[in-house]
C-alpha cells in the first residue's frame, strides 16, 4: 500500500467545493480515500463520517467550507496552488489542512494498531446549530476517551475558546413628520448613543492557567431603521456580536447589554434586548492528560505545541459539553481564513499529521487489535 501523502490528499480535498449543505461530493472522495487505505468507517444519518478505531483518541475536522467568495490574486478558490511552502485555496486552513492530516494519521494508525478516529462533519459554518455534524455526533453518543480538534491554530495547543451569542437591541421611539423632527424621539439618534456605550463597554476578563489572561469583546455588527426619508422611523434595531469567556451566560451579557443602552438613552425611548442565539465559551483543565499529551506530540513533531486560547467559537464546545470528552485544538498555521488567498503551510500539515498519531500513541502506547 502506498503511503498517504497529506498534501496531496489536501490539493485533493481543495480541488472539491464543499460550501456547507454541499458536502457530498467531497465526502465521496474521503470515502475512497479510506477504503483505499482499508480502514473501517461509516456515515452517519447526518452525513458525518467515523473513520477508524473508537474508544481511544478522536480527531475532529469538518468538511464543509465557507463559499469561494471574490478577489483571490495568487490562485482561484478551488484550484490548489503550492507557493513558498503554503497551499493556497478556499479551506486550505479551515479545516481541509487538519483533515488531511488527520485522514492521513487514522490510515497510519490503522496500520499500527493504534486507537485513533477521526470524526469528520458536516455544516460547522452554518450559523444555525441545529446543522453542526459535531453537536448532532456528539448528541448521538462518542466512544472515545479525548478528542483534537484540527482547527488551524499554528501548532498550538489551545485548551479553549470564547463562545458568541448574538443579540438584538430593539430601541423604539415616536415617529413624526421629518419636517417637524421635535414633535417625535428619533431612534437613529438613540441608536447612535447605544453604538457608542456598547462599544466602549467594560467586558470580562478571565485568567486561563498557563495561558494569560482572556477577555470578551463585543461589537455591533447590523443596524436597521428607516422607511420613507421623511418620515422619522418609530424604531431602530441593532445587531451584536458578542464573543463571551468561559464563565459568561447569554442572559449575563444580554442584562450587562440592556444595561448600558438603557442608561445611553436616558430613559427616553424603550429598550428591549433579546438573545437571539447562544453558543458556550470551553475551558479544560491545562493539567488534564489530553493537554499533556498534544503538547508533547506537537513538540515531537517539530510544531511549537505552546498554550493558547481560541478566540472564536468552534466544535470543542459540542466534545467538551455534550460528549463529555477532554479536548484541545491543535492544527496547522494558516491564514486569510474565510477571505480570498486562504492559506495552510505545508510543512505545518505534515507535522500535524506526525502530531495527531504521535499524540494517540502517547495516550495508548499499547496497540489494539484494529481488525487488520
Ligand atoms: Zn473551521
Amino acid at each position: 500500500m502506498r503511503e498517504p501523502d497529506p498534501v496531496a490528499l489536501l490539493k485533493d480535498l481543495i480541488s472539491v467545493r464543499s460550501p456547507t449543505g454541499e458536502e457530498d461530493e467531497v465526502r465521496a472522495m474521503i470515502e475512497e480515500f479510506l477504503r483505499d487505505h482499508g480502514v473501517p468507517y461509516e456515515v452517519d444519518d447526518f452525513g458525518n463520517v467515523l473513520a477508524g478505531t473508537r474508544g481511544g483518541l478522536l480527531l475532529n475536522a469538518h468538511m464543509d467550507t465557507v463559499p469561494g467568495g471574490e478577489g483571490w490574486r495568487i490562485t482561484e478558490p478551488y484550484d490548489p496552488r503550492i507557493v513558498s511552502g503554503r497551499v493556497y485555496g478556499r479551506g486550505a486552513a479551515d479545516c481541509k489542512g487538519g483533515l488531511a492530516a488527520a485522514l492521513v494519521a487514522v490510515v497510519r494508525a490503522h496500520e499500527e494498531g493504534i486507537p485513533l478516529s477521526l470524526l469528520a462533519t458536516v455544516g460547522e459554518e452554518s450559523p444555525r446549530e441545529e446543522d453542526n455534524g459535531t453537536l448532532h455526533a456528539c448528541r448521538e453518543g462518542l466512544d472515545a476517551a479525548a478528542a483534537v480538534v484540527c482547527e488551524p491554530t499554528d501548532g498550538h495547543v489551545n485548551v479553549g475558546d470564547r463562545g458568541r451569542v448574538t443579540l438584538e437591541v430593539r430601541i423604539t421611539g415616536e415617529s413624526a413628520h421629518a419636517s417637524k423632527p421635535q414633535e417625535g424621539r428619533n431612534p437613529i439618534e438613540a441608536a447612535a448613543d447605544a453604538v457608542e456605550a456598547i462599544s466602549s463597554m467594560d467586558t470580562e476578563r478571565l485568567e486561563v492557567p498557563g495561558v494569560g489572561e482572556v477577555k470578551s469583546d463585543v461589537t455591533v455588527t447590523g443596524i436597521e431603521a428607516g422607511g420613507p426619508s421623511n418620515v422619522i422611523p418609530h424604531e431602530c434595531t441593532l445587531t451584536v456580536d458578542y464573543r463571551t469567556v468561559p464563565g459568561e451566560t447569554p442572559e449575563d451579557v444580554r442584562k450587562a447589554v440592556e444595561k448600558e443602552v438603557v442608561k445611553s438613552v436616558d430613559g427616553e425611548y424603550d429598550v428591549e434586548v433579546r438573545v437571539k442565539s447562544a453558543s458556550r465559551a470551553t475551558v479544560v483543565d491545562t493539567d488534564s492528560f489530553i493537554v499533556k499529551a498534544a503538547r508533547r506530540a506537537a513538540r515531537a513533531a517539530g510544531l511549537p505545541g505552546g498554550l493558547r486560547f481560541k478566540m472564536g467559537h468552534c466544535d470543542i464546545d459540542y466534545l467538551v459539553h455534550e460528549a463529555g470528552l477532554d479536548a484541545v485544538i491543535l492544527g496547522p498555521k494558516g491564514g486569510n481564513i474565510h477571505g480570498p488567498d486562504e492559506w495552510v503551510s505545508v510543512e505545518s500539515v505534515r507535522r500535524c499529521a506526525e502530531a495527531y498519531l504521535k499524540c494517540a500513541k502517547i495516550m495508548f502506547p499499547t496497540p489494539v487489535s484494529t481488525g487488520r
